[in-house]
């Protein structure tokens, strides 16, 4: 496939965040040429800003099926009374539903690649191959049986989901120990063993709320994180989710041991999680931050231009200082220090690079005039304003259509496996 991409304003993310006006060529994956380019292509569209696919590193793809099931409910509620027995009821069919609408929704809103961590997650990776989403596929590890299978068999299937998925262009499988407080010390050990046995990326919730901080505390005699280093499993390819209840001094060991934390900020203010992931003391501390959505069913959404905005105006709030946290901060932590982090030759608009690309369409209400191009994403954009979005090269939403897929069916499969898992007449 070959896209030409004419007069636009292209926000490249390289190391100097240049804005630059001209020309983009794609051709296959890559991006081949920027400037002034004429030569013929399939698809040619004009006069957009050209953004590097947003990365949403904190997902549980298939809780779309869930979305406004269960609002305004404290975190401990809701997950016993509303989300858990709904999850048991959960069957692969519904998985691959939920996914499908998840991905649709995502490349609606900007996004090229995401992060899960879920159950049926080989159901998940083959989705993102059929829809061609980028996805890093967390495989859960979790000391309860799931619905997809016993507890005893989590680890060896995981470990041949690895192997299954080791080699893939847009899958790359990743080993998702859910959390301190719901995985034991074996169970984290062993999961360390298997990650690093093929050199796997580590996804796990870390110190979300306070309750959970105490709860490992009273177990272990120590916190979440220091649980997590315990048993082998921070290190350079270990994603921390949320981490709104760490201390100074945790700042500092996460920024040494080069792991990434996510932030979740429209997920943690909807649960009253009531920490605020340290943002300043990360950066300060060199850090990589990144940012996620969380589920749809603790969101609602899994817009991280909405995302980009919450980071952004929480911690200024939070901190009484409007200069915390700025448009090119957030704008980074969506794109280049999650792509870098990953090791995905993405995350810039620069030659060479995958193509994994986003374009606005300017000329809408909400973005005139455009003094500031990274403030106006950050701040004034709506993922309405996506107009085409590009994965690994191909074509996948082109003027506000999906080209991959039917949606209307794929709507009434939502409708269906939504009321088969709720009964919403009962309602
Ligand atoms: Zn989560």
């Amino acid at each position: 496939m070959s896209i030409l991409i004419k007069d636009s304003l292209i926000v490249t993310q390289d190391d100097k965040r240049r804005i630059i006006r001209g020309d983009v060529y794609i051709e296959d994956d890559r991006l081949i040429e920027i400037g002034k380019i004429n030569v013929e292509a399939e698809f040619v569209l004009k006069r957009r800003i050209v953004l590097p696919g947003l990365i949403n590193m904190h997902t549980h793809l298939p809780m779309t099926l869930l979305r406004g099931y269960g609002d305004d409910l404290p975190l401990e509620e809701w997950l016993t009374t509303r989300i858990w027995p709904i999850e048991a009821r959960l069957k692969a069919k519904h998985i691959a539903i939920g996914t499908k609408l998840a991905f649709m929704e995502m490349v609606a809103t900007g996004t090229t690649c995401c992060n899960d961590m879920y159950f049926f997650e080989d159901v998940i990776a083959e989705e993102a191959k059929k829809f061609g989403m980028r996805c890093y596929a967390g495989f859960s590890i979790i000391d309860f049986d799931t619905p997809e299978m016993k507890k005893d068999l989590l680890l060896p299937e995981c470990e041949k989901f690895i192997r299954k998925w080791n080699k893939d262009d847009l899958v790359t499988p990743v080993v998702a120990p859910h959390a301190t407080y719901t995985c034991s010390p074996e169970t984290l050990e062993k999961t360390a063993e298997l990650a690093g046995k093929y050199d796997c990326f580590i996804h796990i919730h870390c110190s979300e709320t306070r309750h959970e901080v105490y709860d490992v505390l009273a177990r272990y005699g120590v916190r979440p994180l220091e649980q997590i280093k315990k048993y082998g499993l921070l290190g350079r390819k270990t994603m921390l989710a949320h981490c709104g209840w760490i201390t100074k001094e945790e700042v500092k060991e996460i920024a040494r041991s080069g792991a990434c934390v996510i932030h979740n900020p429209v997920s943690n203010m909807k649960l009253a999680t009531g920490g605020f992931t340290p943002l300043p003391e990360l950066f300060e501390a060199n850090a990589t931050v990144t940012l996620g959505t969380d589920g749809a069913a603790s969101n609602n959404k899994l817009d991280m231009f909405e995302t980009m905005k919450f980071a952004a105006l929480i911690h200024k709030h939070h901190r009484w200082d409007a200069s915390v946290v700025k448009a090119q901060e957030a704008m980074d932590m969506a794109t280049v220090n999650a792509a870098e982090f990953l090791g995905l030759n993405a995350g810039r608009i620069e030659e060479g690079k995958k193509a994994d690309i986003v374009c606005i369409d300017a000329k809408q209400p909400n973005l005139l005039p455009l003094h500031n191009v990274v403030s106006h994403l950050v701040y004034a954009a709506s993922a309405l304003n996506v107009s085409d979005v590009i994965i690994n090269g191909k074509m996948i939403y082109h003027e506000r259509k999906f080209l991959n897929i039917d949606e209307e069916k794929v709507y009434d499969e939502v409708e269906k496996a939504a009321e088969e898992l709720v009964n919403l007449r009962e309602q």
